[in-house]
């Protein structure tokens, strides 16, 4: 068999199947139907091995990964996630790593309600490249543009966990059996907070997730609006894993400068504060509210219980 139709029969298993796509996998592009009065979501992550994660990682889990990094973009929008298309390259054809790293994507964009609809292949350092395409109701996308001052900063779950599962993986940091699995499935296996990204189309004034550390994330919120911000580093939510794991400085660096958790970071108006627990219930993720929205352009303050906390932020640059 041609290595190309190997690979394209790795991905032809895909289960999910929405009534939506007219033509799929197999044409020369894809043909979609768009509901009436949505407007369309789309966005690109690339990783590259070396870069983005080791060689010897579990294909399974790199498939699982790279569909949820990008529905996590479309769920930072409010978007439902729908469509997928996938550009691979490879060094060589693996049969058994694709096999894996099919069925690790095929899972998740199942998971997500999401069919793969096309991509391409080509030979070269192994780059996983998707693009995912999402709806949202017309005029009510999300975004990082609409913070005002005097509105309350908060963000889902806890932060931190995927940034000491990478210090795990790299050998850096020895944590107990106990919290093992839950920090490496943090790491491997990121949720994309979907549900909780449309729920927040009604009440955030802003929303982004964070994938670079708040303090590298929050700035670009801050930027796009026009405003700043003032965090208490004492509210920010993190896992008993984590807070057992390393002391509290190191796991607030994990959180501050961390990247991958892929949580969302959004801002809601003090007249919407209200109605947010009520909306958020239903889907047992914990929302921390961690500061205010200010008047100073640019200006993301750090405090510790109303000190002044002064923090060097080293995130990862790309370029
Ligand atoms: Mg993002």
């Amino acid at each position: 068999m041609h290595e190309f139709e190997l690979i394209e029969q790795c991905f032809a298993r895909s289960g999910y199947r929405r009534n939506d796509v007219s033509i799929g996998v197999g044409d020369d592009g894809a043909v979609i139907q768009v509901r009436d009065g949505f407007d369309l979501v789309v966005t690109t992550d690339t990783m590259v091995q070396g870069v983005h994660f080791f060689p010897n990682v579990d294909p399974r889990s790199l498939g699982h990964k790279l569909v949820a990094v990008n529905v996590s973009d479309l769920a930072a929008m409010g978007a439902e996630p729908c469509w997928l298309s996938l550009g691979l390259t490879l060094p060589v054809v693996d049969n058994e790593w694709l096999k894996a790293f099919a069925e690790g994507l095929s899972e998740t964009a199942d998971y997500y309600n999401c069919q793969l609809v096309g991509g391409d292949t080509t030979r070269g350092p192994l780059t996983l490249t998707l693009c995912a395409k999402g709806i949202v109701p017309r005029g009510k996308a999300l975004s990082r543009a609409g913070a005002k001052v005097g509105d309350y900063v908060y963000v889902t779950g806890t932060l931190g966990d995927s940034a000491l599962g990478l210090k795990v993986e790299q050998g850096q940091c020895e944590i107990s059996k106990k919290h093992r699995g839950h920090i490496l499935q943090r790491f491997h296996y990121p949720t994309a907070r979907v549900a909780i990204g449309q729920a927040l189309r009604t009440i955030a004034s802003s929303c982004m997730d964070i994938s670079d550390g708040l303090c590298g994330d929050l700035p670009h919120i801050l930027k796009r609006s026009g405003v700043g911000a003032i965090i208490d580093v004492a509210k920010i939510p993190m896992s008993q894993a984590l807070k057992d794991s390393c002391d509290w400085q190191q796991a607030l660096q994990c959180a501050l400068s961390g990247g991958e958790d892929y949580e969302l970071l959004f801002t809601v108006p003090e007249d919407k504060r209200g109605s947010l627990e009520v909306l958020l219930s239903p889907y047992g993720v914990p929302v921390t509210c961690i500061g205010r929205i200010t008047g100073a352009a640019g200006k993301l303050e750090l405090r510790h219980l109303d000190q002044p906390f002064v923090y060097h932020h080293s995130g990862y640059q790309h370029f």
